[in-house]
């Protein structure tokens, strides 16, 4: 399967669509998912082209893999939460569903299940969320 440069995350990249984004660094981008399946929901994605972790280099899966640490260990404090769960998904069949590599970190509370997919969160919610990122990552 090839990388499709016009992806939605590819356009994220390129600032030819909005996102709210949390945190960035030479190799990765971390910003709000728009349908939030818990507060504080985050995609964290490599600024390079690659699918998922079937194509991606050890070199990007460790740039993404860093970050995704960087930020569970923010969501922790900055949602006074008692877990982080980590998802990623590759190809339709995995359950993936924008093709360009990306990794889910969602905080998580005592009893708290995780919301449907595919609805969309409030823009105010999420930014407000995004801020306390921010706030939890410059410590
Ligand atoms: P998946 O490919 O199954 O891991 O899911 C893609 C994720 O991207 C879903 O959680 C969507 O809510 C999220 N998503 C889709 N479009 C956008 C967008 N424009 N900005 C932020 N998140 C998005």
């Amino acid at each position: 399967m090839q990388y499709d440069p016009d992806n939605i995350f590819a356009k994220i990249l390129r600032d030819e669509i909005p996102s709210t984004r949390v945190y960035e660094d030479d190799a990765t981008l971390v910003f709000m998912d728009i349908m939030p399946r818990t507060p504080g929901h985050c995609l964290v994605i490599p600024k390079t082209p690659c699918r998922n972790v079937l194509d991606a280099s050890p070199r990007q899966l460790a740039d993404v893999m860093a970050t995704v640490q960087k930020i569970a260990n923010a969501v922790m404090p900055a949602f006074d939460a008692t877990g982080v769960t980590v998802q990623q998904f590759n190809e339709a069949d995995g359950g993936q569903e924008v093709f360009h590599l990306h990794f889910h970190v969602l905080p998580r509370h005592p009893g708290q299940r995780m919301g449907p997919p595919g609805q969309m969160g409030d823009m105010d919610e999420i930014a407000a969320n995004a801020q306390r990122i921010r706030a939890a990552l410059a410590g």
